[in-house]
């Protein structure tokens, strides 16, 4: 269970890895949802999760394009905000993932995704949204967001 952990189908339109994120990985390890606490969802594309970057694009909507790769204007506005929110909280960037996507093609981005968010601890996936790893007790030092005391 190496470079399979991550499929296709879980790269959402934005250029986001499903595989990395908390209600994937809650879903994917049978984490209970402690009342709205924990999400489940089984990725953006086989959830056919409508989000905002969606319904705020003719292209996507209209099905003219299935990603954001196939775009000429990225990032959009929307994308840009979600860009802007993902680098700073979480240290990811849909529109670097997007350009790996493009220029390199899914199986290499899948791979270093493999790479990129494997546990060190046992080989499973370190979640980006909280930097736990659902298998096993590892929990990635999260960065400093400000120096508050
Ligand atoms: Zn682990």
């Amino acid at each position: 269970m190496t470079s399979d952990k991550f499929t296709p189908e879980l790269i959402a339109p934005c250029g986001m890895n499903c595989g990395i994120c908390k209600a994937y990985l809650a879903y994917t390890h049978g984490i209970p949802r402690e009342r709205d606490r924990v999400t489940h969802c089984a990725g953006c594309i086989p959830r056919a999760k409508n989000c905002y970057l969606i319904r705020g694009c003719p292209k996507l909507r209209k099905h003219e394009i299935s990603s954001c790769a196939q775009c000429v204007t990225v990032p959009c506005k929307n994308l840009a905000h979600l860009d802007k929110r993902y680098r700073e909280r979480y240290d990811m960037s849909m529109v670097e993932n997007l350009r790996e996507l493009k220029i390199k093609g899914k199986e290499t981005f899948l791979k270093n995704q493999q790479e990129k968010y494997r546990c060190p601890n046992c080989g499973d996936v370190v979640c980006v949204h909280d930097g736990n790893c659902y298998s096993c007790s590892y929990r990635r030092e999260t960065k400093p967001i400000k120096s508050a005391e």
